[in-house]
């Protein structure tokens, strides 16, 4: 289905980030907010913000109540450092019992289906319900992550969330960008990049990564021929979206298609 295009000036395709982050707070307004997991490009665009306006945006922030505790940490730094309210939005809480009653707490680590459940429950969901209310997101993507991120564009219709506005601002900058824009800044970054991860995730679904291995190669390190998405930014297509469905109805009975009321 081809969405309807929002009425607005589209911001000239060569601008910065700086730019496009100033155009879309401009734009949208309290419809807009970004959307950050406090990796490295996602502090980097919170510094830029606050420059911009200082506290006065909203961000948000999935909590999967499985983050590491340096996580939680560098967000009590992050909100100290450029007083921003950040929003912590939780899995529901109907939804993560009967899961966790049905599966157990470490679901994931049984079969990659059962991974993608427990990434659904706890970060898919909680996203399409937070974006729902919104106009346009921002994300840390970049074009050199790996991940199938190679076509992300500084700014899209995202077609997965009900047609909204999604940016991307740092889509084409290299990570030594992104790490020398935070040290010339003094951005807080996450201490586990100092440990070996390059890309942090959940605690128990991520860890460091050796020399030469891709940078998710530590994200769900023991699946094997499955991609190193979770379906926030990519969904799920094919056979495997059939297994997860399977799953969530078990565990959201109100999904299925004859449930008795
Ligand atoms: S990364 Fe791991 S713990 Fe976090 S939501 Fe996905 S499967 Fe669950």
């Amino acid at each position: 289905m081809t969405l309807p295009l929002p009425k607005f000036t589209w911001p000239r395709s060569d601008a910065a980030a700086q730019e496009i982050l100033g155009w879309a707070i401009d734009e949208f307004g309290s419809g807009l907010a970004i959307c950050t997991s406090f990796q490295a490009s996602g502090s980097v665009i919170l510094d830029m913000a606050a420059r911009l306006v200082g506290g006065d945006i909203n961000v948000f922030s999935i909590d999967t109540g499985r983050l590491h505790e340096e996580t939680y940490q560098l967000i009590s730094q992050i909100r100290r450092r450029y007083g921003i309210v950040i929003e912590l939005v939780p899995p529901d809480a109907d939804e993560l019992g009967s899961m966790l009653t049905l599966h157990g707490p470490n679901l994931f680590y049984e079969s990659p289906a059962k991974r993608k459940l427990c990434c659904e429950i706890r970060k898919v969901r909680p996203l399409q319900r937070r974006l729902a209310t919104l106009d346009a997101w921002v994300t840390g993507l970049r074009r050199d992550q790996d991940g199938g991120r190679e076509r992300t564009e500084p700014v899209a219709i995202d077609e997965e969330h009900g047609g909204i506005v999604k940016l991307a601002p740092l889509a084409g900058w290299s990570n030594e960008q992104v790490f020398a824009y935070a040290r010339e800044r003094d951005v807080p970054l996450h201490p586990l990049y100092a440990q070996g991860y390059p890309s942090i995730g959940c605690q128990p679904c991520t860890r460091k990564v050796e020399a030469g291995e891709d940078s998710r190669a530590g994200r769900w390190w023991w699946e094997k021929d499955v991609d190193k998405e979770c379906g926030m930014h990519l969904g799920m297509r094919g056979q495997m979206r059939r297994e997860v469905d399977v799953l969530l109805d078990e565990v959201l009975p109100a999904r299925r298609p004859f449930a008795v009321k």
